[in-house]
């Protein structure tokens, strides 16, 4: 789930795998460590609870003997609590073997049995620890036959031989003391990328900690390992199968992953909205002709436009770009859209008729339940789009076709310019479909003009940002929130309430406006602040009666209102204008005050908003 670094080459691997952490740290993780071997052949190994701080402290006071190979990991604890003991790496009693694992060993309390009636003994509660004792026992099995052809790594027969008798997810690295000069990496259902270097190669589970060293990587698939030494490498298939390494250009720049002059990543990228829709509407939209064009669709477009039924899916944020999605495909492409979780969807037995199109949304693209249900509808026949922000993501790589996001890399644990520019995704969609099924060209025409104009009404909204901060202070103290919306806006609410849970753990809950008086409305006493999204459109009048239901009750107004509406100052404590836009384009401006209220709040309530507690940027495990 969380962070893995490691490398072999010609340079001193501790320094380098410590600043490596650091680029991963925003995935959000409980603790680190960190394994390299000396020239003696001798296996170091440190481990820390807490930030990586703690841990570069501890190897800035008493470093690790010089070594050319090691690795390190963050932990996002899932079996054992987030202790020194259970931290990573783990190694095998013996101590020869070391390993850093992303991801879950199901059937660790089996293997674990087995082991422990071998006479191996167990010093952490976790499963990785099982696999890196798994994978030592063998290497001794191994070793003792002797079967082993010349030249080849008993390191490498040995996790084959282990990662057989697994189940479960991993990305795994692993180093062992008697082959010094050898890392030996694999994958199934947690992403590992390999950085290519001169003479040496850095892994990671996600390539900012690569590209301050290099711009080469393989991506490696599900079932594929490798064998990485400073001079050579080979890829291979967990079945020994020999894979011929496609090399690719990482197409994000150091810069990208940069704090430059802001306080935290969520304010930068909150900010960076505007460059972001741009980037994602570049080359997209052709707005003389009022026509869509998708270069990754570009094959598949006759099944699109004849699909009878399209899913939308994802988890959290992305869940919600699908509700807004479903809105848009159903207004703009006449298309029957339903949006569903993505961990409900793959385990509900969905029905997953002919000429249905899934829409698998994930910022970055290895999120596990969205993968999951990827995979459950294109067994069951399904065509499947990716909308996804990390380029060569497992989600990009096992869809039919994809739209990507190209918002940059989003460090900030709670998703901003992914959520828009997934909406923006979603807008060019039903865009594309809805022009090649029953749309206008002038209709087309007015939503192409809109887009266009948004990231310019962005910027509009964000000089907003010290009014927003005023707004969050005086409510930060305040622990039940509720946000109301109806229509475009009832995913936008519920958008809202997400992002002020994630950073500053107030209680808050999005809804329907309408849904309120159905029993909510027993939470509203005196002074409960109410955030309501009321811009002009066809439910302006109503959602205006719902703000007159919780006026008198005592709750306090926030109104999201559009620019030039003064009558809605009498109805509400506290108006934040929002530029006028088509209702189906709307959300992309009245989630950027919500984002920055949420930001604001969780400032003022001191909270670590780029790391919330108990969250991980990339959720991998179900
Ligand atoms: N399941 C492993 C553990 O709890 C790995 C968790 C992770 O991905 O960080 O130690």
């Amino acid at each position: 789930m969380c962070g893995i670094v490691a490398y072999v080459g010609r340079k001193i691997a501790q320094p380098l795998l410590i600043e490596g952490l650091k680029r991963l740290e925003y995935r959000g993780y409980d603790s680190a460590g960190v394994a390299v071997i000396d020239k003696d052949n001798k296996l170091h190994i440190r481990r820390a609870v807490g930030r990586i701080s703690v841990l570069e402290n501890s190897v800035l006071q008493t470093p690790l003997p010089p070594s050319q190979v090691g690795m390190a990991h963050t932990r996002w604890a899932t079996h054992g609590a987030p202790t020194e003991v259970n931290a990573h790496p783990h190694t095998d009693d013996g101590g020869r073997i070391a390993l850093v694992h992303n991801g879950i060993i199901e059937n660790y309390v089996a293997l674990k049995q087995f082991l422990t009636e071998k006479g191996h003994t167990f010093t952490s509660q976790t499963d990785t620890e099982v696999l890196a004792m798994l994978i030592g026992d063998l290497y001794t099995d191994i070793k003792a036959a002797n079967h082993l052809p010349p030249g080849a790594s008993l390191l490498q027969r040995a996790v084959q031989a282990a990662l057989h008798e697994v189940e479960g997810t991993y990305g795994i690295a692993v180093i062992c003391k008697d082959e010094p000069d050898t890392l030996v990496v694999a994958r199934k259902g947690s992403p590992l990328i390999i950085g290519v270097g001169q003479n040496e190669y850095v892994v990671a589970s996600d390539a900012s900690a690569i590209v301050e060293h290099t711009t080469q990587v393989i991506y490696l698939n599900d079932n594929e390992m490798a064998v990485l030494k400073p001079d050579s490498f080979r890829t291979m298939t967990i079945d020994d199968i020999n894979v011929s390494p496609v090399i690719q250009q990482l197409e994000n720049k150091l810069e990208e992953y940069e704090l430059g002059d802001y306080e935290h990543y969520m304010l930068k990228e909150i900010f960076e909205q505007p460059t972001a829709v741009r980037n994602c509407l570049r080359g997209r939209v052709d707005q003389r002709e009022g026509r869509i064009v998708f270069g990754g669709l570009a094959n598949h477009t006759r099944e699109l436009v004849k699909a009878k039924r399209y899913i939308l899916t994802g988890q959290g944020t992305a869940w919600h770009a699908g509700l807004v999605g479903d809105y848009l495909m159903e207004d703009n492409a006449k298309v029957v859209t339903e949006c569903t979780y993505a961990s409900e969807f793959r385990y509900r037995n969905p029905i997953v008729e002919e000429d249905t199109v899934l829409v698998a949304i994930s910022q970055s693209g290895e999120t596990a339940d969205t993968l999951a249900a990827l995979r459950e509808a294109k067994e069951k026949g399904a065509m499947a789009l990716g909308v996804v922000n990390v380029v060569g993501s497992t989600i990009a790589r096992e869809t039919d076709g994809g739209i990507y996001l190209h918002a940059g890399p989003e460090i900030g644990v709670a998703s901003t310019k992914a959520f828009t520019c997934q909406c923006v995704v979603l807008t060019l969609l039903s865009l594309f479909l809805g022009r090649r099924r029953l749309m206008s060209q002038t209709q087309c025409h007015e939503m192409i003009d809109g887009l266009c104009a948004i990231p310019d009404q962005m910027e509009r909204v964000l000089k907003q940002s010290d009014h927003i901060k005023e707004i969050a202070g005086k409510f930060c103290d305040r622990e039940n929130w509720l946000f109301l919306g109806r229509g475009y806006h009832y995913p936008i609410a519920l958008e809202g309430a997400l992002k002020l849970k994630e950073i500053s753990y107030i209680h808050a809950e999005g809804m329907p406006a309408a849904e309120m008086k159905h029993g909510p409305i027993a939470l509203i006493n005196e002074g409960m602040p109410v955030v309501f999204i009321a811009t002009k459109g066809v439910q302006y009048d109503k959602v205006i009666s719902n703000i007159e239901e919780v006026r008198a009750r005592g709750g306090h107004i926030i109104a999201v209102a559009t620019e030039g509406d003064t009558q809605i100052k009498r109805y509400s404590n506290h108006v934040i204008y929002v530029p006028d836009a088509i209702e189906g384009l709307q959300p992309l401006l009245s989630v950027v005050p919500l984002q920055l209220l949420a930001y604001h709040a969780a400032v003022a309530r001191g909270c670590n908003v780029d790391k919330p507690r108990n969250l991980a940027k990339s959720v991998t495990v179900e």
